[in-house]
């Protein structure tokens, strides 16, 4: 591929490669960096893929309203723990299944459609775990554009119902309340609708705006109810989209299978998705080698709303992952590669700045409290644990002392970086900072000290903590 782009001979490049001390063959993949110092020594310039570059493959298209079609909306059911969603959601494809599948049918990726009796489809997600729904929306994929909160009628409003109200909210999906198991002798539905005023939910009985249903999972009541109200909930909203464009969809779940590969079910948002399709997901791509739908059957196609079970992946991506269909082979690797190269970046740095960010984040919370920030280095674990208990102890309610940081080995460079920082001075037990730290310490003027009795030196910051306490004074 290589040699290819830069139209040079396969050959020249692997015997390149071997000079540089690889023995790779033609076929091998090799990073990024051993590219770049092959095509700079081919004389060629290094074009390293950015944003932009990625945008203007991935672009979001301009739709011609004639072009967008009605596509069926996506549930996600959610409640309290055993207050009926499983049941709901079997009693629901139960009772949608067109005769000749009925009885038959086995769930067989993480959500089915089903096509109600007027004809109207829906897909119903089957990840109930309200995880699952937030973990997809923090990675970009909003698939859900109506949620189904299921509230037992012999029971009350519960930890995990709030929970999803307040799920739903945030991501501003619309809910349907359905007020299970209300066959019960002790079912009090207008109980259950009370309690959710509490939480803002009001609900059309009690003149509010968001619609409820009693259903019973066991008994079928209400069930033709609920698919009617989720019918005109899906008619408000005017879901449309274009069927007809380069796919677009969200991964719903995905894993390592062992016979097939890595393999994905992809909820279609956008367009149709094909076998022979290239694609990026997140930070993998492939071509579609074979799609099965939710009853386990080879599908050529895919549109929108319809789930799918995905297989020709280079890799496993990660629920939430957006997958966009693109032109070439080389776009879409170059597409995965660059995401990878950028995660890894984001990964150390996010590694380096949340510590700092807590401890920013400490300070301002303490504010109250003069604090005596410390950064200490010992010989061994052992002294490095006693000389972080006893600071700890040091101080009272208007000063106490705050290890930043505690390490064995030398005084570095980046320990002094880090006192530097946040003002600290760094404490040696039993070690020396080695010669850049020393350098570094006396350009930034952080103050390093040398310790090899704990006595002492808990005795000198007790002084420095208490000098602290009258400065402040
Ligand atoms: P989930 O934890 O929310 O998925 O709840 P399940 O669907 O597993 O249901 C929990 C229990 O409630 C099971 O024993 C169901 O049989 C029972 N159940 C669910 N729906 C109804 C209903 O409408 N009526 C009655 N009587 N029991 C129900």
């Amino acid at each position: 591929e290589l040699a290819n782009r830069m139209a040079e001979r396969v050959s020249d490049v692997v015997k390149s490669l071997m000079n540089m001390g690889m023995m790779v063959t033609q076929n091998q993949t090799i990073d990024a960096d051993t590219a770049e110092l092959i095509i700079e020594e081919f004389g060629h310039r290094v074009v390293r893929v950015s944003d932009a570059d990625v945008e203007s493959v991935i672009k979001e298209v301009e739709e011609n309203p004639d072009d967008l079609k009605s596509r069926p909306p996506v549930i996600t059911i959610m409640g309290h723990v055993d207050h009926g969603k499983t049941s709901l959601l079997d009693a629901i494809r139960d009772t949608s299944v067109t005769s000749g599948e009925a009885g038959g049918i086995t769930q067989h990726i993480g959500a089915y459609q089903v096509q109600t009796k007027d004809g109207a489809k829906l897909t119903f997600l089957d990840t109930p775990g309200h995880a699952a729904f937030t973990s997809m929306r923090s990675r970009g994929a909003q698939v859900t554009d109506i949620v189904i909160l299921v509230v037992a009628a012999d029971d009350s409003v519960m930890p995990q119902t709030i929970e999803a109200i307040n799920h739903a909210k945030a991501a501003g999906v619309p809910m349907i309340v359905a007020i299970n198991k209300v066959d019960k002798p002790a079912a009090d539905p207008d109980k259950v609708r009370a309690q959710l005023l509490q939480y803002e939910v009001l609900v059309e009985k009690m003149s509010g705006e968001v619609q409820d249903v009693e259903v019973s999972a066991k008994t079928g009541q209400g069930l033709d109810e609920l698919l009617e109200a989720i019918a005109l909930q899906a008619e408000i909203l005017e879901l449309k989209v274009n069927p007809d464009r380069a796919a677009q969809g969200a991964v719903i779940e995905a894993k390592l299978d062992v016979g097939r590969g890595p393999v994905a079910t992809v909820l279609i948002q956008h367009g149709t998705l094909r076998q022979g399709d290239i694609f990026v997901v997140g930070e993998q791509w492939g071509k579609v080698r074979a799609m099965e739908n939710d009853k386990g059957e080879r599908v050529k196609e895919a549109g929108p709303s319809v789930p799918v079970e995905v297989l020709g992946l280079n890799g496993t991506p990660e629920a939430g992952d957006v997958l966009n269909v693109v032109d070439t082979e080389a776009q879409a690797r170059e597409i995965a590669e660059y995401r990878q190269e950028k995660a890894k970046e984001k990964r150390a740095v996010a590694g380096a700045a949340t510590t700092l960010e807590q401890l920013m984040q400490k300070a301002k919370d303490d504010q109250n409290v003069a604090e005596l920030p410390i950064l200490v280095k010992a010989d061994v674990q052992g002294s490095a644990e006693a000389i972080v208990q006893a600071l700890e102890k040091v101080g009272n309610d208007e000063v106490r002392v705050r290890v930043l940081h505690s390490g064995v080995g030398a005084i570095t460079e980046s320990d002094i970086g880090l006192a530097e920082a946040s003002g600290a001075p760094v404490i040696g037990f039993n070690v020396r900072a080695n010669a850049p730290a020393r350098n570094s310490a006396n350009q930034k003027g952080v103050e390093i000290r040398y310790y090899s009795v704990i006595y002492d030196l808990v005795d000198d910051v007790k002084a420095a903590a208490s000098g602290l306490l009258s400065a402040e004074v």
